[in-house]
Parts: C-alpha cells; sequence; structure tokens
C-alpha cells in the first residue's frame, strides 16, 4: 500500500492525499487548488502527481475551495469514478465550483486583454468552464455521517461530522491488509471548534493506524470563544455609532459569512442591535446562506432550539442580501454608517476588495479581519500592520482601524487539535502525517504530540509516498 502526499504538503491549500491499495485500487482524498500569490501556483494547479485517469474514487471531506477546487480539472484531465461526501457538501460544492469556473474565466479574459496590448504569445485559459463543472458534478454521491461506504472488496470509509464547515467530514478508511488483518487510515480534513455556533462539534475518530492530520494553527491558541460577541457588538458600536463610519467585515462566503449575520441576528432578537444598515454583498454567500437553510441535519442542539423561536436566524430587519454587481457598486455612493460583509476574507480578490480600496483611507472606517489570511494577501499585510497597500494600481494609505478577531475561525486551534486526537491510543498509532500547515505551525504542532507521549510524527513534502 502507498500513501502519497499531493498536496497541503507543508503549506495550507491545495488538499490533496492519494492511498494506492495492493490492489492498485486508487483513492484520493480532496483534489483542493493551491492558493496565493506565489509564482508556482499556477503551474501546482495545471499538473497532477498522478494521473487522473488512473483514480478509482475521490472522497472529499469539505467544500473549500482548497480541498475541492481542482475536481473539474481532474474529471477534465481523465478521471471518471465515484465522488463522495455528505449532502450538504454536494450542495456546497456544486456552488464553489460554479463560482470557482466563472472567476477564472473571468480572470482569464481580463489577462487577455492584457496580453493583446503586450503581444504575449499564450493566452491565459481558466482550469475549468462551468461546463467542466456541471460534468464533474454528476460523479458525486451523497453519503449521511456515520455510514460505512463499501468502496472495493478492500476499502470501506466512514464519514464523520469535523464541525469545520457545513457538511464538512472526517474520514476515516478501513483496509483489509490480510485476511482478518486491516490497517485504518483517518484523514482529518480540515477540524472545527467546540462550542461553535450553528454547527455540531467535531466528532472523534476511532481509533486508527495512520492518522493524516491538519495542523492550519499548530502553536497557536485562538481567543475565548465567549468574547465573540460583546466584542463585535462593541466595534459595531464604536465604528458606526460613536465614529458614524463603515464596518467592513471581509469574510469567507460560507460559514464566516452566516456565522456573523447569526450573531446579528441575536444582537437584532434581543433588542442591542443598532439601527443600522447590515449589506451581505456576496452572491455566494447569499446562496451559501439558502444552503444552510437546506441543511438543518448539520445544526447543533442551540441552533435547533434558537429556529422555534426564530425561523429565519439568517435574516433581520436592516439586513439586505445583494447578489446583481450594479447593486454592489451602488453601496460606494453610499453615505452614513453601515456594515457591508463581503469576500474574499483575505481581501486578495471579489468586491469587498472595491469596498476595502474605497474606504481604507477614512479613519472612521475598522476593517474586521475574521478569518486566517494567506502570505501575500492584502489580509495578511493588514493584519501585520502595513501602513499602506498596493491596491488597483495605487498605494493606499491605511489610515481605516484595522481589528482582528480570530475567535471566529472555523480551524481548530493547537489545544482543539490535541483535544480531538488525543482519544488515541499513543500504542498503537503508528505514525502522524501532519499536512495542512505552514511549517513553523508544523513544528509546533509536532512537539506538543511529542510531548502528549506520541512518536513517528512526520512532515511530509510534497510528492513524498510511504509505503506501507
Ligand atoms: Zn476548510
Amino acid at each position: 500500500m502507498k500513501l502519497k502526499f499531493c498536496g497541503a504538503d507543508q503549506e495550507v491549500t491545495g488538499s490533496c492525499h492519494m492511498l494506492v491499495l495492493d490492489n492498485g485500487y486508487s483513492i484520493l482524498v480532496d483534489a483542493g487548488m493551491h492558493q496565493g500569490a506565489e509564482q508556482d501556483t499556477e503551474k501546482l494547479n495545471r499538473s497532477w502527481l498522478f494521473d487522473p485517469a488512473k483514480i478509482d474514487c475521490l472522497l472529499l471531506t469539505h467544500a473549500h475551495i482548497d480541498h475541492c477546487g481542482r475536481i473539474p480539472l481532474l474529471v477534465k484531465n481523465g478521471f471518471h469514478g465515484r465522488i463522495i461526501c455528505t449532502s450538504a457538501t454536494k450542495d456546497l460544492a456544486a456552488l464553489m465550483l460554479l463560482d470557482s469556473a466563472k472567476i477564472q474565466m473571468r480572470d482569464a479574459e481580463y489577462a487577455n486583454k492584457d496580453h493583446r496590448r503586450r503581444n504575449a504569445t499564450e493566452p491565459a485559459v481558466a482550469l475549468y468552464s462551468d461546463k467542466d463543472v456541471e460534468d464533474c458534478m454528476k460523479l458525486f454521491e451523497s453519503v449521511d455521517y456515520e455510514q460505512a461506504v463499501v468502496l472495493n472488496d478492500h476499502a470501506t470509509a466512514v464519514f464523520k461530522d469535523s464541525g469545520h464547515i457545513i457538511g464538512s467530514a472526517s474520514i476515516t478508511l478501513k483496509v483489509k491488509v490480510e485476511l482478518d488483518q486491516e490497517k485504518v487510515f483517518g484523514f482529518t480534513g480540515d477540524i472545527g471548534r467546540p462550542n461553535r455556533p450553528i454547527l455540531k462539534d467535531p466528532v472523534r475518530m476511532d481509533q486508527l493506524d495512520y492518522l493524516i492530520t491538519e495542523s492550519t494553527y499548530g502553536g497557536q491558541e485562538h481567543e475565548n470563544i465567549h468574547s465573540d460577541a460583546d466584542r463585535l457588538l462593541e466595534i459595531i458600536k464604536q465604528t458606526c455609532v460613536v465614529n458614524k463610519g463603515k464596518l467592513l467585515i471581509p469574510a469567507f462566503s460560507v460559514g464566516r459569512t452566516q456565522e456573523i449575520i447569526y450573531l446579528l441576528d441575536q444582537f437584532a432578537n434581543e433588542r442591542k442591535m443598532p439601527n443600522i444598515p447590515v449589506y451581505v454583498d456576496s452572491p455566494l454567500a447569499v446562496s451559501a446562506t439558502d444552503i444552510f437553510r437546506n441543511h438543518p441535519e448539520c445544526f447543533d442542539k442551540d441552533m435547533v432550539e434558537y429556529i422555534k423561536k426564530d425561523p429565519d436566524p439568517f435574516g433581520f430587519n436592516g439586513l439586505k442580501y445583494i447578489r446583481d454587481l450594479e447593486d454592489s457598486k451602488a453601496l460606494n455612493a453610499l453615505q452614513g454608517p453601515a456594515i457591508i460583509i463581503s469576500a474574499s476574507g483575505m481581501i486578495n480578490a471579489g468586491r469587498i476588495k472595491h469596498h476595502v480600496a474605497n474606504h481604507i483611507e477614512e479613519a472612521n472606517t475598522t476593517i474586521l479581519i475574521v478569518g486566517y489570511c494567506a502570505k501575500g494577501t492584502i489580509g495578511a499585510e493588514l493584519r501585520d500592520g502595513a501602513k499602506e497597500v498596493w491596491m488597483f494600481g495605487e498605494m493606499k494609505q491605511v489610515k481605516a482601524k484595522i481589528e482582528v478577531m480570530d475567535s471566529f475561525s472555523a480551524h481548530a486551534d493547537q489545544t482543539e487539535i490535541m483535544a480531538y486526537i488525543s482519544n488515541q491510543s499513543i500504542k498503537k498509532i503508528q505514525t502522524i502525517f501532519l499536512v495542512h500547515g505552514e511549517i513553523d505551525r508544523q513544528q509546533a504542532l509536532k512537539t506538543a504530540l511529542e510531548k502528549f507521549g506520541f512518536a513517528n510524527i512526520l512532515i511530509p513534502k510534497l510528492g513524498q509516498e510511504f509505503i506501507f
């Protein structure tokens, strides 16, 4: 049996791991897109470390683009096997991939207009089109959490709720090696956090032989979750009521946006919410919110109770969802205080980039960063305290107040990762592979795991193979 690391190795994007059984049956866990500003991103996204036509099935942990974003390309390049995930992930992946295709097609079109001016020889081409997304969605099958899925005579998979985003799952793969023997592989996907609003807590995996775990926040601890609401309300009051400015919240369209809306919905129900307009300016977020509404099976107990009293936890007076570009542009002329929630969370693309560019030089604006920002993005620069940022061809002075709230993170921090793994027997688990993290974070997590008593903790490089 061979385990090959094909993405998110010593970095946080491009998740892709391959397990080839002794009989040649090949399983892929995730086929994510590499994101970020590095030069080799494009090349990494276009090439595979295996032949897509030879993969028998793809197990998808969740619908974030860095986990599912290359599926249409995989299919375009010859993959024709099963794609298995939870029902909410299937719905969300359809949405996310279509959005990704549209962005790529538009970016390619812009780039080609440029290239004609510069007489470049190679035209820009999207990784895949909306038609490719349509094709790949035909291969999707949905399964329930905790349901054993038979892949072939030798392998079964179980999806367990990982509490990270709606539909997210860890995947436990049981592989028969000899008559009565099996090897158990656990892929965490991205690990969520206990006690978060809306979604259920992560469910731990049963005893494993090999664990492939994410390590995004190794060595780091998040803020106290319970301070979320108070701090957000304080920032709203200070920015919008006292300073009469705009609060811009760059947020991932899925998860973070709904959590914030749900918090604001609670403020509204508790009559704490100041009377200011709130805009969710992202067509993807609007559609994603509908997917939340359609998958109440993913809700935790508190949310189930809440919707008994307020059937629409994602809607309140003063909240407007914006799909059309023209309506989004109209926000530029908006006078007075307002809250604008828009994507992307890293301010590297999307409508938020325009809102940030329009208001970053105003002292009464607050930009509230609520999530991880990859190196090289404007979000990361602002987090790091940049005094000026380059946006749309000009240098902008950062006069707006920059606030950071990491407590919204959908990723477990070190203590939470340790708690999630700590049910594993130190004696029984043979190897722990750390993926989906920058190397310093991975080293920190490795040290913590070793302190706990785990041995054989490896940090694979891209393309590295292990034979069992
Ligand atoms: Zn994720």
